[in-house]
């Protein structure tokens, strides 16, 4: 039950539908799992997403990868939801309206050079 990649695991958090995986001594990992990274407990189960996360860092990037290139400038935060850190491109949020403790939410965008699905956060509605 725990074989979906980290494709399948986008798809879920595009849908709203965004879990982690849990062990009994409640670490949170990402897909693809199939053991705890923790402490090594085989028995992950899948938990909702938290809606909202709190960035914990953050660079805003001017000089992109080329895959990026048509991103630039944007923001790449990580961020934590729960037991699990997330990382993600900021988006609909000015790179100046992003510190540290920003509230949140995920979801999916496009990657505007390549098309790709890749992370997004956005501004967390209270
Ligand atoms: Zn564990």
């Amino acid at each position: 039950m725990t074989d979906t990649g980290y494709d399948e695991w986008l798809a879920a958090v595009a849908d709203g539908e965004g879990y982690y995986l849990a062990c009994p001594d409640g670490h949170g990992s990402l897909p693809p799992r199939r053991s705890c990274p923790h402490c090594g407990a085989a028995e992950l189960t899948e938990e909702p997403l938290p809606g909202t996360g709190e960035i914990l860092t953050f660079t805003e990037v001017h000089v992109p990868a080329p895959e990026f290139a048509d991103d630039a400038p944007y923001v790449t935060a990580i961020a934590s939801f729960g037991p699990v850190k997330l990382t993600g491109v900021v988006r609909d949020l000015p790179a100046d309206g992003v510190d540290l403790g920003t509230a949140v939410s995920v979801g999916a965008g496009t990657n505007a050079t390549t098309g790709e699905q890749l992370l997004v956060f956005r501004p967390a509605s209270e």
